[in-house]
């Protein structure tokens, strides 16, 4: 048996980044910068006001307080027209620009409207603007003394022109996304997001719905390993469904080789008589089988048929959905620039025993991690068998049991915090 991190070095060195693109930003979610952002523009543009209120001279209201002359309102999207003087106030609203003049805002909570007895409404607050009619001039009552810059956002706030924004490497998310639309990018260079095909095998598996004959299963890894791709932020493609023929799984491979930057499939791949998925490998690629030191999911074949990863998982559901975190997924994160492309463990807490007898490898037990005390605690999720894909649906996490006889309550272990 080999050690795990071993085999995933293979694999990694075999799973180079592809060639930068350019793609919208529309498309780019998940992707890895390849070159690093550098701001055209500093954001935000235009020193403006975080608050609904009054955008005066901080001088003008030292002794609040204070009477001021309204001279203009200022709409956000808007440009002041008007410079405030001494003794003058423009009625200001959220995001819009701080006038000429201006170098401090009074949110309107701290002012009040002072009516001219013709138009006396007591239920009117300076929210609600100017009374309209009578032509006399707004005069607004600011309550508190404010500091220059007070409530001013000002120009750079958030990032200067000339910042290098993202470096390479960086996992595009919503927020870096809305960080490009705001710089006015409609491109990124990233790596690109791959194409990946799915491939179940086995002739027991049924995938249409009809009543089971004796000895058939439906196909679950299929679906599963589509949905872990999706989640690995690659387009995943449904290769189908392969009986144990060694000249359907050469088609089926070969047909995923043309339209695919990586492939994985599941079954074949142990020791069984009719396990052909790794003959077929042999045949047509450069590939390895191995006996990986970690339960479940102790056979990998892992190649390449010409230039494309072919990840040979084993078709235990559990041990391929273990088998795709702990080497389809790092590899295929390699393939699209990720420069830590392994999932890093967390500490928890053991909060019951995690059982286990010592057979020379290290297990990933299927637990449910919750919050606790500032950490994280697990327990069991159910059955550990590789068969049982219940508790594995029902596990937030998997426990990195070493060798020996497990974990005792109360003790730490390692765990890795699936999506
Ligand atoms: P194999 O790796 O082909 O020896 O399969 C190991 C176990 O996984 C057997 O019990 C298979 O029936 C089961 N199995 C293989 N492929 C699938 C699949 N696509 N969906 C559900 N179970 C599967
Ligand atoms: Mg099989």
């Amino acid at each position: 048996m080999l050690p795990l991190e071993t085999v995933r070095e293979f694999v990694l060195d075999r799973c180079p980044a592809g060639t930068p693109v350019s793609v919208p930003v529309a498309d780019a979610l998940g992707l890895v910068t390849a070159s690093k952002i550098i701001s055209a523009e500093a954001i935000p543009q235009f020193a403006n006001t975080a608050m609904d209120g009054f955008a005066v001279r901080s001088a003008d209201v030292v002794d609040a307080p204070c009477n001021l002359r309204v001279v203009e309102t200022i709409a956000a999207g808007h440009a002041p027209q008007v410079t405030v003087g001494p003794g003058e106030a423009s009625r200001i609203m959220t995001g819009a620009t701080i006038p000429p003049g201006a170098d401090a805002v009074v949110m309107v909570e701290r002012t009040s409207l002072v009516i001219p007895s013709s138009t006396a409404n007591p239920n009117r607050t300076a929210a609600d603007g100017p009374a309209s009619g009578d032509g006399t001039a707004e005069i607004v009552r600011v309550e508190v003394s404010v500091p220059p810059g007070n409530h001013v956002r000002p120009v750079g706030d958030d990032l200067h022109a000339g910042t290098v924004v993202f470096g390479v490497g960086t996992e595009l998310t919503a927020g870096h996304l809305g960080v490009l639309c705001s710089l006015g990018m409609t491109e990124v260079e990233v790596f690109p997001r791959l194409r990946v095909g799915v491939l179940s095998t086995g002739d027991e598996l049924v995938d249409d719905g009809s009543p089971l004959r004796p000895g058939q299963i439906r196909d679950s890894n299929r679906r599963t390993l589509l949905a872990l791709a999706h989640r690995a932020d690659v387009v995943p493609v449904d290769l189908g469904l392969s009986p144990d023929d060694p000249d359907e799984i050469e088609a089926a491979i070969t047909t995923g080789v043309q339209t695919c930057d990586a492939i994985v499939t599941s079954g074949g791949v142990s020791m069984g008589d009719f396990d052909y998925v790794k003959a077929v490998l042999d045949r047509i690629g450069d590939m390895r089988w191995m006996q990986v030191a970690i339960k479940p999911a102790k056979p990998l074949a892992f190649g390449t048929v010409g230039d494309v990863p072919v990840f040979g998982l084993p078709g235990n559901p559990v041990s391929s959905m273990v088998s795709f975190e702990l080497f389809a997924r790092p590899g295929l994160r390699s393939m699209m620039g990720h420069p830590d492309p392994v999932r890093s463990p967390v500490t928890a807490t053991a909060a019951e025993d995690l059982p286990r007898r010592s057979d020379g490898k290290t297990h990933f037990m299927r637990v449910l991690a919750t919050p606790s005390d500032g950490g994280v605690e697990v327990r069991s999720a159910g059955g550990q068998g590789s068969h049982m894909l219940w508790a594995m649906a029902k596990a937030n996490a998997l426990a990195v049991v070493p060798d020996g006889d497990g974990v005792r309550a109360g003790g730490p272990v390692d765990v890795l915090l699936l999506d």
